[in-house]
């Protein structure tokens, strides 16, 4: 069975070259909005979950058929799939031999639920980038949103990832997902935690893909909320237009992009990169928008160290 799937398009990583180490579901967490289903392996049990030397087999032959143009380019190598990567025990042996094999940049992504332990952090040291999730900043939402293990707990999560800050000299980007009624009024406390850790970017995220079970997504008007909240921080939730345009309470009454804009600069100014992905509209579409926009006196520009913002003039 092939370790390797992908090249898949991410917003975030460009074309991801996935590497899956787990069976399917086996996790540390059993999520609300995990579009995979419900955990079928609740386990915080690390093992060798599958031979590095196939693994690592795989990977270069997949980077001798990329360098013959056999197969596509990717962008990063990215551990990541079906299951918790931090599971496997011996992930520096995987990380290591990747980094040998491919001319990429190795990420890794993470529910950062098992940092707490030192032998877990020793191993991802290698890795380029490291994308842990935080979802909660108390016992009660951890166990709304996430149904952790019984045996964990989130003060031990944030102080791992805390730790892991301190020992890893890569890239941190802290991704926090945010659930309508679950997790989104703790928004202040979960932003607090994310200080406490320090990673180099804070990204939102909402359930904008079909999850299994029926959770609601924070609609692109809060979101922009939740940039006064978390400081920093960058939206990556990309919203389907039909989500946008008549799925949210907000645009139920057939509210078009051009008030969506409006409603979404009145809460904070957005670049043009923050609007498209809170619009699900394409840059230049947002752009004609914005001309009409802004010649009627509705919008106007703001230009802050050296970044172009929009904003609601009478903010
Ligand atoms: S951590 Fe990821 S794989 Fe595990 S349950 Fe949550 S969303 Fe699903």
């Amino acid at each position: 069975m092939s370790h390797l799937f992908g090249p898949v398009p991410s917003r975030r990583l460009g074309l991801s070259l996935g590497v899956d180490l787990l069976p399917f579901k086996t996790c540390t967490l059993d999520c609300v909005y995990c579009q995979l289903g419900p955990t079928t392996c609740l386990t915080l049990d690390r093992e060798r979950r599958v031979s590095p030397a196939e693994v690592l087999s795989e990977i270069r032959t997949r980077a001798e058929a990329v360098e013959e143009g056999r197969e596509e380019e990717f962008d990063y190598l990215t551990l990541a799939g079906s299951g918790e990567p931090l599971l496997h025990r011996g992930l520096d042996e995987i990380i290591r031999g990747a980094k040998e094999a491919v001319d990429k940049p190795v990420a890794l992504l993470t529910n950062g639920t098992l940092f707490f332990r030192e032998e877990v952090r020793r191993e991802v040291l290698e890795a380029d980038l490291i994308i842990p999730s935080l979802d909660a900043a108390t016992a009660a939402t951890f166990e709304s949103v996430n149904r952790p293990h019984p045996d964990l707990s989130i003060e031990e999560v944030i102080e791992g990832l805390v730790r892991l800050r301190g020992e890893y000299s890569g890239e941190i980007w802290l991704e926090v997902m945010l659930v309508s009624g679950f997790n989104d009024s703790e928004a202040p406390l979960i932003a607090e935690a994310a200080e406490k850790i320090d990673p180099d970017r804070i990204q939102l995220n909402t359930v904008v893909r079909p999850p299994a079970e029926p959770v609601q997504p924070v609609s692109p008007v809060e979101m922009v909320g939740m940039l006064e909240v978390f400081s920093g921080a960058e939206v990556i939730a990309e919203w389907t237009r039909d989500w946008t345009r008549e799925g949210s309470e907000e645009s139920k009454g057939a509210k078009g992009a051009g008030a969506l804009i409006i409603d979404l600069l009145a809460r904070r100014p957005c670049t043009l990169e923050e609007l498209a992905a809170l619009t699900a509209l394409h840059r230049n579409e947002i752009l004609k928008y914005l001309e009409v926009l802004e010649a009627a006196g509705k919008i106007s520009r703001l230009r802050h160290r050296g970044v172009l913002y929009f904003q609601a003039p009478d903010r």
